[in-house]
């Protein structure tokens, strides 16, 4: 194997191309007039403008020979379809849960799971909820409560393990207010922390409290392969074990799982819900068949699920998380090397720019980090997406932001499709626009819609400086 090989340091791709896809150039004037006609706002854009497209690792990522052979496959059985058959086995085989219902992506299982499980006056403990679990759960009248390890609020502090969940403050809430609790979930890789591992030493500590508190414990496991992975890095005792082996153990030590497969799962679209717990089985089997369609395709098509079964299998890879893993910190190190701040250490889907840091005397009120996503944009056609005032801040009665804890920009890798040829050229982007900061223009927010406004929201550029103007208008 190349990559054990201490003569030969590179990290190859482990794949090679049989199927290009073609990507577009436009030009500076036209990626300008495009944001322009965006109100900068990066969601509106269309993809066909977009050079590198880092906006989500999910459902963008690149099937293999062995998926699109098992298209083929796919048997559209409405009932007991054998496509259903081999993605269960695939399923119970990877998680040891004996009941899997296929869902259309992972929000659709969270709507049956907090449906289920939520209500008013529920508290449901994450070490950091997604923002569609986030939704789900408050969507059922309960509280969502994000308890992540302290070592998460610092973005410089290099730890192994910054997605843990903070264990004192989960057996504070089962202890006080634990009737309250019908389960614990844990997020792995931990993506709202920066898609940072979290570890199996607390893993199993949850699991413990989760005994003493008669609680059950689910995973929300879309980047399962990828947590594993950083396991088998970094963990004390994983080295030497295999990585399929320490995602198994991951999902025995809790009572049932839901998977967005528009990560691991290898696929652009799909998702799952598995467990262990009988009793489980009518009342989400009813929702399945009432939201999504019947238990043997959920809401799926028989070729998804053979995809599906295929991309669960390939996803533990060590050849392709090595190289997925390497392509993040390669990205990583270039941006920090050419001056951008980014947050440390580097995560398992993804490089977050800290636009505070390269802008420290801007306002929440000028959006740092959403003009730093618009700059990269225009500057190189690279989209990134805001998570920072835009996303999780809001406009006060008197017109200012309130801003959000963070101003970051993601830059996401979607699976197998970018070489690191791409990737060098995002470093060069980025260190361009880190080098001429000046040049970034502050935002203000036009018009926005009242719930998730950085889908919609219409912005605009103030004139700052004449400086920065004259620079834009003639680089
Ligand atoms: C993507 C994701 C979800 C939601 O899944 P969708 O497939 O986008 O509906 C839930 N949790 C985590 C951790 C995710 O990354």
């Amino acid at each position: 194997m190349i990559h054990s090989d201490p003569r030969f340091r590179t990290v190859v791709e482990p794949f090679r191309l049989k199927m290009v896809e073609p990507i577009h150039f436009p030009s500076r004037e036209e990626r300008v007039a495009a944001i322009g006609a965006a109100h900068h706002n990066l969601f509106a854009l269309p993809a066909e403008l977009v050079t590198i497209d880092l906006l989500t690792d999910s459902g963008t990522g690149a099937m293999s020979t062995e998926q699109w052979a098992a298209l083929l496959r796919g048997d559209e059985s409405y009932a007991g379809a054998t496509s259903f058959r081999r993605f269960e086995r695939v399923v119970q085989e990877l998680t040891g849960f004996p009941y899997v219902l296929p869902t259309h992506q992972g929000r659709a299982a969270e709507r049956l799971l907090f449906a289920h499980f939520g209500g008013p006056g529920v508290i449901i403990p994450n070490n950091s909820h997604f923002d569609t679990t986030r939704a789900h759960v408050e969507a059922t009248g309960s509280v969502a409560v994000d308890l992540p390890s302290p070592l998460a609020g610092d973005t410089q502090l290099e730890a192994p393990f910054k997605g843990d969940m903070d264990l004192d403050a989960l057996e504070a809430l089962l202890k006080n207010q634990g009737s309250r609790v019908p389960v614990v979930c844990v997020t792995i890789t931990n993506n709202a922390a920066g898609g940072q591992p979290v570890s199996m030493a607390n893993l199993r500590a949850v699991r413990a409290l989760c005994d003493k508190y008669g609680k059950p414990l689910f995973l929300d496991a879309a980047r399962f392969a990828e947590n594993a992975w950083f396991v088998r890095e970094r963990e004390p005792g994983y080295s030497r074990i295999d990585v399929r082996t320490i995602a198994q153990e991951a999902f025995r030590l809790a009572d049932g799982t839901w998977v967005s497969a528009k990560k691991d799962g290898l696929v652009n679209i799909g998702g799952f819900l598995a467990f262990k717990d009988e009793t489980l089985l009518t009342p989400l089997r009813n929702g399945l068949i009432l939201n999504e369609g019947f238990p043997t395709y959920g809401g799926l098509a028989g070729r998804d699920l053979e995809a599906l079964a295929v991309g669960l299998t390939e996803v533990t890879d060590e050849d392709y998380l090595r190289y997925r893993a390497r392509s993040v910190a390669w990205l990583g190190h270039g941006l920090e090397r050419g001056g951008m701040p980014v947050l440390k250490p580097f995560g398992g889907h993804a490089v977050y720019l800290d636009a505070r840091r390269l802008l420290p005397d801007w306002s929440p009120d000028d959006l740092p980090a959403q003009a730093l996503a618009v700059a990269l944009y225009v500057e190189g056609g690279v989209r990134g997406v805001e998570i920072g005032t835009l996303m999780f801040g809001r406009t006060r009665p008197d017109g200012h932001q309130v801003a959000a804890p963070r101003e970051l920009v993601r830059l996401a890798l979607p699976r197998r499709v970018y070489t690191q040829a791409h990737v060098d050229y995002v470093i060069e982007v980025g260190t361009w626009v880190a080098q001429h900061k000046e040049c970034l223009q502050r935002l203000r927010i036009e018009w926005e819609p009242e719930a998730l406004r950085h889908f919609t929201a219409r912005l605009h550029p103030i004139r700052s400086s004449a400086r920065g103007l004259r620079q834009l208008e003639s680089p």
